[in-house]
């Protein structure tokens, strides 16, 4: 069984503000456990998550041993002040600030760093994004200061602009990567950059009600043929469902991420797609600190 590369702990695939909230004052263990029995009994035993901003993917690290799962995590992502990650993680106003916090996310045990360098999507609306995305410079920096503190970057990263500069930059991994255009997938492709596209909490609403078919119909198509256009180029690719957003539930979340994107590079590429998806997670996991 392949892991699950995108997860947040932290929330449920029903709703985040409530899930978010019941670790409010102090983090409720009994929840992180049923998100590990879940990911148990779909038989996952690699699971990276996202981070968060109240201690609960630092904790379900110290549990995940209890489940068999060898479970990853940046204990919390990492934000410019005034732009979005405030749910997953903590902000920074300036160098010194941002050099303190990655240093701070090593103390406390994490794996890697995460940092968010654009907006999330609209997904009621084709090609928008909530805002556009950090200037490249401040992306590059971001990059390099955790490079030389020794830790790998997972980039939360919509919109082509932010995205080329990531991985110009020499980004580790890739999460999301919506509305990337063709040379930038030719970068990827030529990159150590490893892209987890996250199909799941776009396919996921389709038929949900909550925003227009159509407009998902367009998001998913456009991130399913650039999957298919990078997966035939050599990119590195990766399976990861964004467990816990809208409509993903841990566990079913990656069994749906997985139908996706075999959708997107084609039923008769699957025996391909398992190998590619198998050696990017090796890869992720050999690359993490301290394992
Ligand atoms: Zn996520």
């Amino acid at each position: 069984m392949l892991g699950e590369c995108h997860a947040h702990i932290i929330m449920d695939g029903k709703n985040y503000k409530e899930a978010v909230a019941l670790h409010k004052s102090g983090v409720k263990e009994e929840v992180i456990r049923a998100h590990f029995r879940i990911w148990g009994e779909t038989g996952i035993t690699f699971v990276r998550d996202g981070g968060d901003a109240l201690g609960v993917s630092g904790r379900a690290k110290e549990l995940a041993p209890e489940y068999g799962i060898d479970y990853r995590t940046p204990i919390f992502a990492i934000h410019k002040k005034g732009h979005y990650g405030g749910i997953v993680g903590h902000a920074f106003s300036d160098w010194k600030e941002y050099h303190s916090l990655v240093c701070r996310a090593k103390k406390e045990g994490a794996d890697f760093i995460k940092i968010m360098i654009s907006g999330i999507m609209e997904f009621g609306a084709f090609g928008v994004l909530t805002e556009e995305g950090l200037p490249e410079n401040e992306i590059r920096q971001m990059i390099r200061i955790a490079h030389e503190e020794g830790m790998t970057v997972m980039a939360h990263g919509n919109g082509d602009r932010p995205v080329r500069a990531a991985v110009e930059a020499g980004l580790d991994t890739l999460e999301h990567g919506n509305y990337l255009k063709k040379e930038t997938l030719d970068l990827l492709a030529g990159s150590g950059t490893i892209w987890i596209p996250t199909l799941a909490p776009t396919g996921n609403l389709l038929g949900c009600g909550r925003f227009p078919d159509e407009q998902v119909k367009r998001i998913l198509r456009c991130q399913m043929d650039n999957i298919r256009y990078a997966f035939a180029r050599g990119a590195g690719i990766g399976l990861g469902s964004d467990s816990g957003a809208y409509l993903v539930p841990h566990g079913q979340g990656l069994l749906d991420e997985y139908e996706w994107m075999k959708k997107a590079v084609g039923e008769e590429k699957e025996t391909e797609l398992k190998e590619r998806l198998t050696e990017s997670e090796s890869r992720i996991k050999k690359s993490a600190v301290g394992k």
